[in-house]
């Protein structure tokens, strides 16, 4: 049996002195680093991705993001109690518009903002890299 699952989150970032910094977190269940996110329609019913995302980045980390536009989606496969799961994950990149990163929730044990040239090498799993190669080339555009 398969177990289908859709988060969604955010690529969070700001610019600093003409520095690109991205926000990523380390999950206190698994230890990996990651991107923020979450399940859908798993606290409030029928919410949409982009709801979801930006409620589960505040949540999270304690910032606050705006959506600038979607990434496309990453999907992963893990075994959990013997059960497999595919995870589809939809992914946004968004700006920083405000909060507190010192007020993240206990399901991330750090939440720290990175230079662009670091977060390849931080992230832990291929996907998210592989979600983060496409976004930062967004991101050099959008931010030029
Ligand atoms: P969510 O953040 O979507 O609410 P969660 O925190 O419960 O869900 P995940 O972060 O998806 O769960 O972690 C579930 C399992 O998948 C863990 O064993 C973790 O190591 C693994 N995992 C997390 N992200 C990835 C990824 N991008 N690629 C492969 N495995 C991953």
């Amino acid at each position: 049996m398969t177990k289908e699952e859709f988060s969604a989150g955010g690529i969070v970032f700001k610019e600093e002195h003409g520095q690109l910094f991205i926000l990523l977190s380390q999950h206190s269940g698994h230890h990996g680093w990651v991107f923020p996110k979450g399940f859908i329609g798993d606290k409030i019913e029928g919410e949409s991705k982009e709801d979801t995302a930006l409620r589960e980045v505040t949540e999270e980390t304690g910032a606050i993001g705006e959506i600038i536009e979607p990434v496309s989606p990453i999907s992963y496969w893990y075994q959990m109690n013997r059960e497999k799961h595919h995870k589809t994950v939809y992914y946004f990149l968004m700006k920083f518009v405000g909060g507190d990163i010192t007020k993240h929730d206990w399901e991330m044990e750090n939440v720290e903002w990175l230079e662009d040239k670091d977060v390849a090498l931080r992230l832990t799993y291929p996907s998210d890299k592989t979600v983060w190669q496409k976004a930062h080339k967004r991101l050099q555009e959008i931010t030029k």
